[in-house]
C-alpha cells in the first residue's frame, strides 16, 4: 500500500485488536475502503454510537447499554442465588458456551497485581459485596486464572466477603497453572466447576 498517512495510521490501530498484525489489517483496509458505502461508512458509525452509548457497567462490570441499562442490575427478576466471579467479559462468554452454569456473572475487570496496572479500588470487589448482600446470593463461585494474580485477587475477595452469609468456593485445582478461563476448553471447565472447592465463609 502507498505511503498514506491515514492508511498507517489505521494499520497501527487495526494491528493492536486481538489476533491481528500489520498483514491482516492491510487486507482489512482494502476490503473497507473498496466496499466505502457498505462498510466503511456503516461501520465508521457504528463504532461511534458503540463508543457513545455502550460502557462497562459500574455494579457487575458488565457491558451495557446506556440508555437502557444493564440487563443484570435492572432486572427485578431475580433468578439465581449464585454469582460467579471471573476477570473479563472473555471469561463470562467462555463459561457461557461451555453451559456448565446457570447464575449470575461479575466481572472485575482484570486481577491484582504488583505491577500496579489494576488496584484493589480498579477491581470490582466492593460492588461486588454490595450484590452479595443486595441480592441474597447464596454462593460465590471464584472463577479467576490460576496465575498468581489470579490466585491473589481470589484470596482477597474471600477476605472481602468475610463475616457474610455465604458459601464461597473456587473453581478446582485441575486448573492448569497459568490457566486462563477464557484458553480453556469445555471439558477442562466443566470438571473445574463440577469438583469447585469450598474455601470457607459461610456464617452459621
Ligand atoms: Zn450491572
Amino acid at each position: 500500500m502507498q505511503d498514506i498517512e491515514e492508511i498507517e495510521k489505521l494499520v497501527r490501530l487495526i494491528s493492536k485488536l486481538p489476533g491481528l498484525g500489520p498483514k491482516s489489517a492491510k487486507r482489512i483496509i482494502l476490503k473497507l475502503i473498496n466496499s466505502r458505502d457498505e462498510l466503511m461508512k456503516p461501520m465508521a458509525s457504528s463504532l461511534a454510537e458503540v463508543y457513545k452509548n455502550v460502557s462497562r457497567c459500574s455494579s457487575c462490570g458488565t457491558l451495557k447499554s446506556n440508555s437502557n441499562g444493564c440487563n443484570n442490575c435492572d432486572s427485578n427478576d431475580k433468578k439465581y442465588n449464585k454469582v460467579c466471579v471471573v476477570e473479563s467479559i472473555a471469561d463470562q462468554w467462555s463459561i457461557e458456551n461451555s453451559n456448565i452454569y446457570k447464575g449470575y456473572f461479575h466481572i472485575l475487570g482484570g486481577t491484582l497485581s504488583s505491577s500496579t496496572s489494576h488496584r484493589k479500588e480498579d477491581l470490582l470487589i466492593s460492588s461486588l459485596v454490595e450484590r452479595v448482600k443486595k441480592d441474597l446470593i447464596e454462593e460465590v463461585i471464584i472463577a479467576t486464572s490460576a496465575t498468581v494474580e489470579g490466585m491473589t485477587t481470589a484470596y482477597y475477595i474471600k477476605d472481602s466477603l468475610k463475616g457474610i452469609n455465604v458459601e464461597v468456593s473456587k473453581l478446582a485445582h485441575g486448573l492448569p497453572v497459568g490457566g486462563e478461563i477464557e484458553n480453556l476448553d469445555d471439558g477442562t471447565l466443566f470438571s473445574a466447576f463440577k469438583n469447585r472447592n469450598g474455601v470457607g465463609n459461610k456464617v452459621d
